[in-house]
């Protein structure tokens, strides 16, 4: 590690892999045949490497049957459940470009996303207990003119029929600098941007994760993140199909009772987990039934990460090697982590140094590096870097600057020892349990309410979630409405996290002179009538 008095830090050397995922995923199917490879408890499967390479390649097959070539996009809607590892290391396969659809989605986002990513294919799950995603998708594609050919309703008849009419899917690819998967995140222009991310970007931060926590084959990992999201498709899948460590799926979405079931039953050897999800199993009334003596390590990440949260992670959930990661979509994700046998205050109280093969600095507001201990912007460098917002290259532009660093919007602070504490955030976002929000995004869809004329949204500090939505509204002149109307107005309409928990109906907005409008007020507002003190106080890393 490269340290000065600067805050720069260059991670240590590292080879790079420059194979595909599909090459690295059969050395491991060759290496390990008969060990466990993908446990699903919710769908009662349970699979060995060879068997889930049987899977993957009769999924190519499929998909290469329904007349999709190389480079073409296929969307996957569903939450977490076996047939999404299939599909992802399916098009990774026959070179398909995989584009992960969020399953909270609703039809405004999901249009945008359908016409935006150009794809031909969409893989879904008609419904389940907390949405109807054909309507949705019925609703979504009406009056639209777009690439999508095929939708193939996974468990129903189609999927079957895709799956029984494959065709050869080819030898696959070789190129690793190919786009291989799309991760759609949301944009501070109102609407989610398509990060573009290589087979190189992908496997090279999956070889970091391994390094990091030193998994093997031996390791059992349990993923209760979505698969929609970097943490589950490239720190679970990337990373377990390149040390051949088992991936263990709880659940289709979070649920505490049934993580800690997975970690129990199947022995699991590390847990990942956005902060909330880990208050969430240790505030759970049936925490103490529950063995954790085969955990060693795990990784929290994803927002702000509580000290407290993390020294009760490591020591009543028996963690000994927890640690913390920071990245973004952009950066493959994984920058900046803390390794397993980092001395425990390094783990629980910074989110880490540099990765290996990345170069990490804190900016100024005139971009230049700062002395250290310094806040700035955190700007990291190197192959983890996307290769840019797909069909946008302003946007893209804005984040990766001439010398290739990548903008992350991330306020932090290096220390002497070259470790980094995240402070703040420089881009107007709310995290709400690891789900990213931008503010001018539920606004614009507010706006579209008949009675709104005018809408500011906040984000307020939550004990369980980390943050929460707040709305104040102004109703156009002669307008009544009731917090229960607005939200009405956004179910469905909009992903479930984004809809405001507050709302508060205001004649005007707090102003500076010039006439912008001070967010920062309406905060302090609500934190004082809400009583929110404690919640804002909270101590993080
Ligand atoms: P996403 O692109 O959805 O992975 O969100 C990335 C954002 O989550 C980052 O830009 C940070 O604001 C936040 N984040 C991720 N990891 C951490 C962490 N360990 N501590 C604080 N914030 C984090």
């Amino acid at each position: 590690m490269e340290t000065a008095a600067e805050s720069y830090v260059r991670g240590p050397e590292m080879q790079l892999t420059t194979k595909t995922t599909h090459q690295v995923f059969w050395e491991t199917v060759s290496k390990f045949p008969d060990r466990d490879a993908l446990v699903v408890r919710h769908q009662n499967v349970r699979l060995t490497w060879r068997q889930l390479a049987d899977e993957v390649e009769r999924t190519a097959r499929g998909l290469a049957g329904l007349g999709l070539k190389p480079a073409d996009r296929v969307g996957v809607w569903a939450t977490n459940c076996a047939e999404w590892i299939y599909l992802q290391l399916a098009c990774a396969r026959a070179g398909l470009v995989q584009v992960n659809v969020n399953p909270a989605y609703r039809a405004t986002e999901l249009a945008y996303v359908l016409k935006r990513s150009g794809m031909k294919a969409l893989v879904l799950r008609a419904e389940d207990s907390r949405s109807n995603y054909r309507a949705i998708l019925e609703d979504a594609v009406q009056g639209q003119d777009l690439a999508l050919r095929d939708v193939v309703y996974l468990g129903e008849e189609s999927w079957d029929r895709t799956l029984a009419g494959g065709a050869d899917p080819g030898p696959g690819p070789s190129d690793c600098n190919a786009v291989t998967n799309i991760q759609y995140t949301s944009g501070t222009t109102g609407s989610p941007k398509g990060v573009l991310l290589t087979h190189h970007n992908l496997l090279n931060n999956g070889r970091i994760v391994n390094l990091g926590l030193r998994y093997t084959e031996q390791d059992r990992v349990c993923i209760p993140v979505p698969l929609y999201h970097c943490f589950g498709c490239v720190g679970g899948t990337i990373t377990c199909i390149m040390s051949g460590a088992a991936m263990i799926f709880p659940a289709p979405t979070f649920d505490p009772l049934a993580t800690m079931e997975a970690i129990h039953h199947d022995r699991a050897t590390s847990i990942y987990g956005v902060p909330t999800m880990f208050i969430a199993q240790l505030q759970h009334p049936e925490f103490s039934r529950f063995d954790f003596s085969s955990l060693r390590t795990g990784v929290m990440a994803g927002a702000p990460c509580p000290i407290e949260v993390m020294k009760r992670v490591v020591e009543d959930m028996h963690c000994p090697q927890m640690t913390i990661f920071y990245g973004q979509t952009e950066s493959s994700p994984v920058i900046t982590m803390a390794y397993v046998d980092d001395p425990m205050e390094r783990r629980v109280a910074t989110v880490g140094t540099a990765c290996p093969a990345t170069e990490i600095r804190i900016a100024g507001p005139d971009g230049k590096t700062l002395p250290i201990g310094e806040q700035g912007e955190l700007c990291a460098r190197g192959y983890a870097v996307m290769k840019g917002y797909d069909q946008d290259p302003e946007a893209t532009a804005r984040a990766v600057d001439p010398d290739g660093w990548l903008h992350t919007g991330d306020l932090a602070t290096m220390r002497p020892d070259g470790y980094f504490r995240i402070t703040g955030r420089l881009k107007d976002m709310i995290i709400r349990g690891g789900e990213n929000i931008y503010p001018r995004e539920v606004e614009e869809f507010l706006y579209t309410h008949p009675k709104i004329a005018d809408v500011q949204v906040v984000g307020l500090p939550d004990e369980k979630l980390g943050e929460s939505v707040a709305a104040w509204i102004r109703l156009k002149g002669g307008a009544a409405s009731t917090e229960d109307e607005i939200r009405e107005f956004c179910k469905g309409k909009i992903a479930h996290f984004k809809i405001p928990q507050y709302i508060r109906f205001v004649d005007s907005f707090p102003m500076t002179v010039t006439g912008k409008i001070q967010k920062y007020v309406i905060r302090q507002t609500e934190i004082k009538e809400r009583h929110l003190e404690k919640a804002a106080g909270i101590q993080t890393a």
